[in-house]
């Protein structure tokens, strides 16, 4: 018997349900991809990209992370970002975070998680940067949901401040950036109005986002 045959059925049955609906489907894909869509999100397994925005294979590039974060000297996250801009040319490159996020959680801990320490160690600076508006706050799901958003809008400005993307302002092709947040308790979207379509609007734009989450936070 295969390991994790249930897998493999599954496998054979969704297969045969694409090819049933487009007989060309898997022929066409296979010979380039050409998706419109960077998704840079949380690993977490409640968050997959494809499914909540109803998109095929084919459709979104896809890097994720604990807690969707945009590090510059991520190998990992650096070479999707080079790739997704360079050669396959996205429009559109999503920082999609959602809430009850584990690894923003664990930033709040004090609890040592080991060498995800590390890693969680840029959420801190996150809540850093804030902590003028996060220690305000009295309710921890209050907190944990600003810190999420707040992370979001960080690391969509890591994209737009990466040389990777200023390069191609800089050449004129056309890329948004987007910030957006999920909710695993309705599987709602939300858009967290940091949309940056060039170099000259960053900074504005986050200034204005950070602006106006602190008069009217998003997730009240
Ligand atoms: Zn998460």
């Amino acid at each position: 018997m295969r390991i994790l045959s249930h897998l493999f059925e599954n496998n054979k049955r969704w297969a045969a349900s694409i090819h049933e609906k487009d007989p060309t489907f898997f022929e066409r894909l296979s010979q380039q991809q050409n998706p419109e869509y960077l998704w840079i999100g949380c690993s977490d397994s409640r968050v997959p990209a494809n499914q909540i925005v109803g998109l095929l294979p084919g459709d979104i590039f896809v890097h994720r992370n604990v807690a969707n974060l945009v590090v510059y000297d991520d190998l990992n996250c650096q070479s999707v970002l080079q790739y997704g801009v360079e050669a396959l040319k996205v429009r559109h490159i999503i920082v999609c975070g959602h809430y009850g996020c584990g690894g923003v959680q664990a930033a709040l801990s004090p609890t040592s998680l080991g060498r995800l320490d590390n890693w969680l160690r840029y959420i801190k600076d996150v809540h850093s940067l804030h902590r003028g508006y996060l220690n305000a706050l009295q309710d921890p799901v209050e907190i944990h949901n600003a810190l999420c958003e707040l992370n979001i809008i960080e690391q969509a400005r890591n994209v737009c401040q990466n040389k990777i993307v200023e390069d191609a302002w800089a050449r004129e092709q056309a890329i948004d950036v987007h910030a957006w947040i999920y909710s695993i308790q309705d599987g709602i979207l939300r858009d967290l109005g940091f949309t940056v379509t060039s170099r000259s609007e960053v900074q504005p734009l986050y200034t204005q986002a950070i602006e106006s989450f602190i008069k009217k936070p998003p997730h009240r």
